[in-house]
């Protein structure tokens, strides 16, 4: 199977909303009138972000699962998006489920894929860029955030790092595996949260480019923020600080808001369906974050991530 043979076989289909989708030069979108476009793209690569033998369909899933949910941290509608795809050979049954596990969460959002570009390479390479739209001037920005504010968090944290060190506890692995990145809730906090931020790296990393980036701090009471029964029920005390303060990958959005806007927040919770947990608040001052034990003393916590390390 050639390059052409492939790209029509498995990633060419019509859009309905792009003027032109897979097979010119170009594809060509417009948005519409008043709209900003919203542009992100995150990359995967076998051996750093995923094992060879990593399920396609899953990988196919998370790899535009990563790109939705930073559309959603800035309030935006996904639309399009372009996928550039290395791979050793052309192999039909894992394009096959590659492909089955982008269209289907690509289809439950009306997200057209409208271009790409594959080539082969010695590891398996995913590159996507995610388009999408937001009315002007409500975006969340990461410097929005205002001393006074409620720090929100969406889901449960802990579970993909969970799920990352201990394999068998199913639904952590799920978590890791297939995140559900929070689309809806995204486009629903416009004009209600002033920051947001998705958690790809662990809490205090991306509160704590929050903070920078908007020039205050923070205290978090560690015991409200949600996490999976099943890493309380470990009773390993340290790994349940580590994942729910510094574990990855959960795609669950932090957002600030202004504590007038709790009860719109509670009844955004309810009609979503979808757990929004108040965990502490935003000071003016130095950009420090300080975590709250359960005794009130401040604990410690890992530093956040970092991509160049070797910590994954
Ligand atoms: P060009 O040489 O102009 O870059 P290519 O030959 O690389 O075009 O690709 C042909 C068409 O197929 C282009 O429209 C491109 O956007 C699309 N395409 C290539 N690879 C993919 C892919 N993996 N998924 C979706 N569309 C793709
Ligand atoms: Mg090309």
């Amino acid at each position: 199977m050639g390059e052409f043979e492939l790209i029509r076989r498995f990633f060419d289909r019509a859009p309905n909303r792009a003027l032109l989708g897979v097979g010119d030069d170009c594809a060509l979108v417009r948005p519409d009138a008043g709209l900003e476009l919203a542009i992100t793209t995150d990359m995967l690569i076998e051996g750093r972000h995923f094992l060879p033998d990593a399920a396609p369909r899953a990988l196919g899933h998370k790899s535009l699962a990563v790109n939705l949910s930073d559309l959603a941290a800035m309030g935006a509608a996904p639309r399009w998006a372009l996928l550039a795809l290395g791979v050793p050979a052309a192999e039909p049954k894992w394009l096959e489920e590659f492909a089955a596990g982008f269209f289907a969460l690509a289809d439950r959002f009306g997200v057209e894929l409208i271009g790409g570009d594959t080539t082969r390479s010695p590891l398996r390479t995913i590159s996507i860029v995610a388009l999408g739209e937001v009315p002007a001037g409500v975006a969340m920005y990461r410097s929005a955030a205002l001393p006074g504010d409620d720090v929100w968090v969406s889901g449960e944290l802990g579970g993909a790092a969970l799920g990352l060190k201990h394999p068998e506890i199913e639904a952590a692995a799920q978590r890791l595996h297939q995140p559900e990145p929070r689309v809806e809730l995204g486009e629903r906090l416009r004009g209600l949260a002033h920051a947001a931020i998705d958690v790809s790296d662990g809490l205090t990393g991306d509160l704590g480019h929050i903070l920078e980036r908007s020039q205050v701090g923070a205290t978090l009471d560690f015991e409200r923020i949600p996490r999976p029964a099943a890493l309380r029920s470990l009773g390993h005390r340290e790994l349940e600080r580590d994942c729910v303060l510094s574990g990855g990958d959960d795609y669950e959005l932090v957002f600030t808001a202004d504590p007038r806007r709790r009860d719109a927040i509670a009844a955004l919770s309810a009609e979503l369906q979808l757990p929004l947990s108040r965990i502490g608040t935003i000071h003016a001052g130095d950009t420090k974050l300080v975590v709250h034990g359960p005794d009130g003393v401040p604990m410690a916590y890992r530093s956040s991530f970092d991509h160049f390390g070797d910590a994954k």
